[in-house]
């Protein structure tokens, strides 16, 4: 495949855009190379702007859970532009919304709308600390809740992909409020409850982790660490961001009957635009401005377009139960293609895999926690990026990054997409 135009394009951008992109998870610094520039996209395909067609693994790293472009979500929003696009007064469509949400997420009362998956994240624990008076936080090696600065200690996805967890312009001040523990491991976070008691405001944590590659939670993990905060009289939030309407219509906590003191969504619940969104029982939500005394605010929450793309997107959700359950039999199809024919190749792999979240680590051993996450190979991963890209199909630049599957995708694309592992799987050992 040919790029030449998004390396010029990238050129253009890096002299005007700090390393040219937005957002650092865009660029490939770790996996080599020029990053893609998009010019369309449409159900489960890229186009790029060299007229390349690429089947999407990553989906706006998350949003496009129905395909890209999906026709109901871009009517809403074209005919919502045509009435105004913002006005930072009420508007019925935010109430609307809301109602939806919280019909279709277990435990919660009211819920609040900002920009993005960092300000619910931040907000939320704010909320939190407000809420219970206490200042610390414990959150686990490899998560990542956004790029607030409580949030930037060894944190995952692209904080780790740039060599950055602990991020330069963090205070110490900050940095000491946040407590760490290693995901899955309920004895070290029972240590720090012993070690700071009275003192912890919240857990937060991605109950499917998805910034060190997809993770998901041990037999008993989301439960105990329920227990703990029952005792210990800390908030638990689930940060929802990326499982929220993704692996079921009331996210984790549904899924595995979990219910968090505090949850965050972003991605899905804005259906590609930019929305962000945290919610809980009234008694949490009414200590929140102008109700309570935690302040926080947003010029564009609830923003008229972002309100009805994502308003679209549930009602679509909510009217096809059945689309959970077929976006995880075709991850699993993909799942069990790739794994027989890496292993066929002799290609030493780990898979893991929950609904319609999916990673590829070249370990050896299961991938349980940021440990081993950081133990697979990263040359390989390089190997296989550039690999699959070749094969027009475009995975995330980076192994602390998970796949997401969209119902836009075909078997056919999924049998694509197989078929290209096989091709590049003979040059991975
Ligand atoms: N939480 C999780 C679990 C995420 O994956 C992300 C982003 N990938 C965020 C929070 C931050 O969301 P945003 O990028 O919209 O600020």
């Amino acid at each position: 495949m040919i790029y030449k135009r998004s390396s010029a394009l990238f050129a253009e951008a890096q002299q005007v855009i700090p390393g040219g992109v937005n957002s650092p998870v865009r660029a490939f610094k770790a996996v080599g190379g020029d990053p893609i520039f998009v010019k369309e996209a449409k159900g489960a395909y890229l186009y790029d702007e060299d007229g390349n067609r690429l089947i999407d693994y990553i989906n706006s790293w998350g949003p496009m859970i129905l395909g890209h472009a999906y026709k109901p979500v871009v009517d809403a929003v074209v005919e919502k532009a045509q009435k105004g696009t913002s006005f930072g007064m009420p508007t019925q469509i935010e109430t609307e919304i809301a109602q939806l949400a919280v019909k279709m997420v277990p435990g919660i009362d009211k819920i609040r709308f900002v920009n993005s998956g960092t300000e619910a994240c931040m907000s939320a624990v704010r909320l939190a600390r407000g809420f219970t008076g206490r200042d610390k936080i414990i959150k686990f090696a490899g998560c990542y809740h956004g790029h607030s600065d409580s949030f930037l200690i060894q944190a995952g996805s692209g904080a780790v992909t740039f060599g950055t967890p602990n991020s330069p312009g963090v205070t110490a001040g900050t940095a000491k409020d946040t407590l760490l523990a290693p995901y899955n491991n309920l004895t070290e976070v029972q240590k720090l409850f012993e070690a700071n008691e009275n003192e912890i405001a919240a857990i937060i944590i991605e109950p499917v982790a998805g910034n060190m590659g997809c993770i998901p939670p041990s037999e008993g993990f989301l439960e105990g660490l329920r227990e703990l905060c029952d005792t210990h009289k800390t908030l638990l939030i689930f940060d929802e961001v990326m499982t929220g309407f993704r692996l079921a219509a009331g996210g984790v906590q549904e899924l595995m009957g979990v219910q968090a003191d505090i949850v965050t969504f972003g991605k899905v619940i804005g259906g590609g635009l930019p929305v962000g969104a945290f919610a809980a029982r009234n008694e949490i939500m009414d200590y929140l401005a102008p109700v309570g005394p935690v302040y926080q605010a947003g010029t564009l929450s609830g923003n008229p377009l972002a309100m009805a793309a994502g308003l679209a997107m549930l009602k679509e959700l909510d009217s096809d139960p059945q689309i959970f359950k077929r976006l995880e039999e075709k991850t699993e199809y993909l799942h069990k293609g790739m794994s027989k024919v890496l292993t066929e190749n002799g290609v030493v792999h780990t898979i893991n895999r929950l609904g319609s979240m999916i990673s590829v680590h070249f370990a050896e051993k299961p991938v349980t926690d940021f440990a081993s996450a950081a133990n697979a190979a990263t040359d390989t991963f390089k190997k296989f990026f550039h690999g699959m890209l070749a094969e027009g199909i475009y995975i995330a630049p980076s192994a602390y990054e998970t796949w997401f599957i969209t119902d836009a995708l075909t078997y056919q694309d999924l049998d694509e997409t197989i078929n290209a592992v096989a091709k590049v799987a003979p040059g991975l050992k």
